[in-house]
């Protein structure tokens, strides 16, 4: 969470628009005004050059023409206190779509892993591209904008067609047979960058050419925009945080870089079309993972987009749901791209107004409550930045393999009712639970993992398979363990088995959780084993869920499932939900992590925020049916009838009853409801 939330504030709705110079201009300004005025739009950002009417990398004299209509726009916006940005659609340019450079425009395009190149996608090292590009911006900064947005094409990946993306042209070779000191070709450096096992010392080398290419662009960019503007500031679009990891994002060098002292980041906010609701696990997922790697005192704006836009691509409440989840974690604007950009202007869904109106004064009230610096409550879930250096390639031949699943629990565990937020290891505490998926382990130094294993943790069946091969067997209590696959053994089910831990026979799908492979483990013998998993024929296959407390004093629960960004629907279920919980309460006994746990309920996602003097938890009911009441449990919390926050933006007394407390938990029977695709927030005294 970002941490400048001294100052009461209302909601900063920040539209991402598009004016286009030759169309109907003086009509679509009136309307755009009108639309602020009557929807309460802060900030106008405009776009420049944007996809359909994009005409590749514009002249100066073309960009003129954009600018012309977008400082007359600034000046009708002036009048009414809402403040002009710029979102230059592109700086390398998103994807091809048949664009191509013009006649005297000698860049460096694009090239991929594979040695295709793009059409009309450019090299970020390409030093004409970077002398047009300063020029552009700095046309850009001369109508006094109030910020700048670097669009999310300021990546590597995602240059369509290209496979995964770029940059691999002779440039980049060169600068890299520069660092080497010796010759190379793509292939041998993509081959070694992606050796399977232990990485060659070229990932890192590779990785940090990567990164030191945008860093020094984003400098030339701030510089070129401060040049002539100093008051303009400049922002950051980003997307998933895995991907960028696979670029050796450093995320504090290039934002500094790009925006100096005051960072500004829009962060991704997929999907942009209508999810099956127990998706959005994913997609909030994905934002606090990326807001937790910004630095502190980031401005912070995530993005909410419809793109291809209308109701017949995202709902109203869809929109909605996103806009007070992003209120809720501290957001301190939203950017909103809900119209299209052929020149319709925003009456095309007069629906969305419609709603920006409505909400208003709920998100207001939400928005308000972060008076101070809050602290997300839940499992931490650990996460690397500089996962992609470590991690380990099976195969060898995609980029995406340097992509790590750190989101794994965080997903599956809001899905089952769980609080959650994200950390890095150095600020895991001791009375905190941590979770970790995937492969960022090999990521942690072996001081790290003592000190995570000196904890409480909860760990994937990869994680577990990698620190293993690591050597933490002893600590994690496995013996050995190794991958099974459905092409060499059946795995059925998997059932409970300790009477003791909770109702024993019941049974679970282990075949449809894990169609590519298990983890096959054998457990020391002080580990205690909650369930097995078996064949058709009810033969042991390995153990599932197992809980162990090792030399160290540290806690550890295991599952013998790897869980991926991804929601895997077919790990969830009653008896998961029932039995992760518990194991949760296990590891937690004498401490207070203050995780909130959800009862009964599927994909009630919570979130709770404690402040100097008030709690605020948050209930999102990622469904599509309605609950009429909601049982829950957590710690840290004094026992105390909740408030409700009312659509109109008032609070009032819920329907609430607290349950006896059980061991150091507060149960609370919360008897209002929530609608589908909707929440509930309330609010504690702090004990
Ligand atoms: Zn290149």
């Amino acid at each position: 969470m970002s941490s400048n939330k001294n100052v009461k504030k209302a909601t900063h709705l920040m539209l991402r628009y598009t004016l286009l110079p030759d169309n109907s201009r003086e009509e679509r300004i009136r309307e755009l005004v009108k639309f602020c005025v009557d929807t309460g739009i802060g900030e106008v950002i405009f776009f420049i050059n944007a996809e359909e009417f994009n005409d590749g990398h514009l002249t100066l004299d073309e960009t003129r023409i954009w600018l012309d209509a977008i400082s007359e726009a600034k000046e009708a916006l002036s009048e009414i206190d809402v403040s002009t940005s710029l979102n230059p659609w592109h700086t390398l340019l998103h994807g091809d779509r048949g664009r191509k450079l013009r006649e005297n425009q000698n860049f460096q395009l694009m090239v991929d892993p594979y040695g295709n190149m793009s059409t009309c996608c450019v090299c970020p090292l390409c030093p004409e591209w970077r002398k047009y590009i300063k020029e552009i911006f700095k046309l850009y900064a001369s109508i006094k904008p109030k910020i700048i947005f670097v669009d999310d094409d300021f990546r590597y990946h995602n240059h369509a067609p290209l496979i995964w993306g770029g940059c691999f042209c002779p440039i980049h070779i060169e600068k890299f047979s520069e660092v080497l000191g010796k010759r190379v070709t793509r292939e041998e450096v993509v081959r070694k960058v992606l050796k399977p096992g232990k990485p060659h010392p070229y990932r890192r080398l590779w990785l940090n050419l990567f990164h030191e290419g945008l860093k020094s662009l984003a400098e030339e960019l701030h510089d070129a925009v401060k040049s002539v503007s100093n008051e303009t500031k400049i922002g950051l679009m980003c997307s998933d945080p895995t991907v960028h990891a696979a670029e050796g994002r450093n995320w504090n060098e290039l934002i500094k870089a790009l925006c100096g002292d005051k960072p500004i980041v829009r962060p991704h906010g997929g999907p942009y079309t209508e999810a099956s609701p127990p998706h959005w696990h994913s997609a909030f997922a994905l934002l606090m993972h990326t807001i937790a790697l910004l630095p502190k005192g980031t401005y912070i704006c995530p993005e909410i987009e419809n793109f291809p836009f209308t109701r017949f691509s995202k709902s109203v409440t869809q929109t909605s749901l996103q806009i007070t989840f992003s209120q809720l974690i501290g957001s301190n604007g939203v950017t909103l791209d809900l119209f299209d950009f052929m020149g319709n202007g925003v009456s095309m869904e007069p629906k969305y107004g419609e709603m920006l109106i409505k909400g208003r004064a709920y998100w207001d009230a939400i928005g308000s409550e972060h008076s101070g610096q809050g602290e997300m409550r839940g499992v931490k879930v650990i996460f690397n930045p500089e996962s992609s250096y470590h991690t380990r390639t099976e195969r060898g031949e995609s980029w995406e393999e340097l992509y790590t699943q750190d989101r794994g629990w965080a997903v599956h565990l809001s899905s089952l009712g769980v609080s959650y937020a994200f950390s890095t290891i150095n600020d895991l505490s001791r009375d905190e639970l941590a979770a970790i998926s995937g492969k960022m382990v090999y990521s942690l130094s072996h001081e790290d993992i003592r000190k995570l294993l000196r904890g409480r943790v909860l760990l994937d069946g990869q994680a577990i398979r990698s620190l293993s091969e690591m050597g933490f067997g002893e600590l994690i209590g496995v013996k050995e363990a190794n991958w099974l696959n459905q092409r060499e053994a059946v795995y059925s089910f998997e059932e409970m088995i300790d009477g003791d831990f909770m109702q024993k026979g019941l049974r679970m799908t282990a075949q449809l959780v894990a169609p590519d492979r298990l983890l096959g483990y054998k457990l020391m013998n002080d580990c205690r084993v909650i369930s097995e998993i078996y064949t058709a024929k009810r033969t042991r296959v390995t153990s599932g869920l197992y809980l162990f407390k090792n030399k160290l004093g540290g806690k550890v629960v295991g599952i013998p499932y790897v869980l991926e960004n991804r929601l895997n629907v077919a790990f969830l279920n009653y008896i998961r939900q029932e039995g992760i919980q518990r194991c949760l309460k296990w590891l937690e006994s004498d401490i207070e992590s203050g995780i909130v746990l959800v009862k009964g309920e599927p994909h009630i996602l919570p979130v709770r925020i404690d402040f100097e003097e008030k709690i605020i938890i948050g209930l999102f009911n990622l469904t599509s049916d309605s609950v009429d009441s909601i049982l829950f449990e957590t710690s840290r919390l004094k026992p105390s009838s909740p408030l409700i926050l009312e659509k109109d933006g008032s609070w009032r007394k819920a329907r609430a009853e607290i349950l006896t407390k059980r061991g150091i938990h507060t149960r609370i029977l919360v008897k209002e409801d929530i609608w589908p695709q909707s929440e509930m927030i309330l609010k504690f005294q702090k004990p």
